[in-house]
């Protein structure tokens, strides 16, 4: 049996031909950039995450680079991210010539929180992006308050919760990523809901923002050749967009069986008394893109060698605080140091999961990390 990270092909193998089926008709159609089929998933999408905007994107680094140019943010300006997530969240900060002020994170949900926010702000905060780290959503109703009170923008990075809905106090539902004024995310093939290659799309209720994002993901245009701005030239293809309409439609299902996935080897390992089992958020539901451990007795490496000399796949997500890469060591606004980033960095560790799991694969996952202890 070929254990792995995730399976795609298991998961495309069940759908085959309705992708098939999607795929050729656009094929046929000829219609490869902008055609029909666009337009079908991002109303599909909007009707699915109940926004007023879906803007497709050629991928989720693009989507966030485009949601701040949308900002009108400028250099100097500081966007508070947090410093345990991946690159593309801060990088973009950076390469717009944003200043990226890194904080910390929550221990139990690894996400910004409320406190950590506004302790980070200052006269130049201009911006924040949580991110919904690993498949839940950070604590957005304090998150909103404290920026709307600064007067601050909020993107969340939601390349990795698409699907978790968050819950207010007063009982109001919201999809993750459609609470802040703009919402991004990555249709990565690895992620939940993953195209057959590189793809990303911004959401918001913001009909001003939206008209803005549009332009600028293609080329500052208003009409054609005729360019308001400096934009950029990122679309979403056609093949792409038939792909995740059709997958769309599975996405809820998908959060279901991962969460399943995740309930089992919770079962299994939280007898373990040197592991940190996920923490699930109060007021957001879990689609577990990642189901990551914490190894609390200093022995996590150990662990990584362990499972990979036993073919057992597993990954560190992420190994590196951003505030120690070399890209962003010497920016202005870099920190040295944030206890619970660097604690996580040392201590997390992710096991597969993904759409296609069974009980079977679990249980030899869980006797192998089992008998490591
Ligand atoms: C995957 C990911 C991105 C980038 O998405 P791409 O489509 O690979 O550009 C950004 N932020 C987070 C948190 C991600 O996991």
């Amino acid at each position: 049996m070929k254990l792995q990270m995730v399976d795609l092909l298991g998961q495309y193998k069940k759908i085959k031909n309705e992708i098939d089926k999607a795929v050729m008709d656009v094929m046929e159609s000829s219609a490869y950039i902008n055609g029909p089929k666009v337009h079908e998933f991002q109303a599909n999408l909007e009707k699915y995450l109940g926004v007023k905007h879906v803007i497709p994107v050629a991928n989720g680094t693009d989507a966030l680079q485009i949601a701040l140019m949308g900002l009108g943010l400028k250099p100097g300006d500081e966007v508070i991210v947090p410093a345990f997530t991946y690159v593309a969240t801060a990088e973009v900060i950076a390469l717009l010539g944003l200043t990226p002020v890194m904080v910390d994170v929550d221990p139990d949900t690894y996400n910004l929180t409320g406190d950590i926010f506004e302790k980070a702000i200052s006269s130049k905060t201009k911006a924040v992006v949580p991110v919904h780290l690993f498949g839940q959503t950070a604590d957005m109703e304090e998150i909103i308050k404290i920026a709307k009170k600064h007067n601050i923008a909020v993107v969340e990075d939601n390349a990795q919760a698409i699907g978790s809905v968050y819950t207010f106090s007063d009982g109001t539902k919201k999809q993750a990523g459609t609470i802040g004024d703009i919402g991004t995310t990555s249709f990565f093939p690895a992620k939940n809901l993953g195209a057959f290659g590189d793809a990303g799309a911004i959401f918001t209720n913001d009909d001003d923002l939206a008209g803005k994002m549009r332009m600028i993901a293609n080329h500052g245009q208003s009409k054609r050749y005729y360019h308001d701005r400096i934009g950029v030239n990122s679309r979403l293809d056609s093949i792409q967009a038939a792909i995740l309409d059709v997958k769309l439609k599975y996405l809820d299902d998908y959060a279901n069986a991962r969460r399943k996935a995740a309930d089992y080897y919770n079962q299994a390992f939280s007898e373990i008394a040197e592991i940190q089992i996920p923490v699930r958020s109060i007021n957001s539901t879990h689609v577990f893109h990642q189901y990551t451990l914490r190894i609390k007795n200093g022995k996590r490496d150990e662990l990584n060698k362990y499972l990979n000399s036993k073919e057992i796949p597993n990954n560190i997500y992420y190994p590196v605080p951003l505030y120690e890469q070399e890209a962003f060591s010497h920016l202005a606004g870099a920190v040295e140091f944030l206890p619970v980033t660097d604690m996580l960095c040392k201590e997390v560790i992710s096991l597969p999961i993904h759409t296609e799991m069974t009980e079977e694969i679990q249980n030899i996952i869980i006797d192998a990390v089992k008998s490591f202890f």
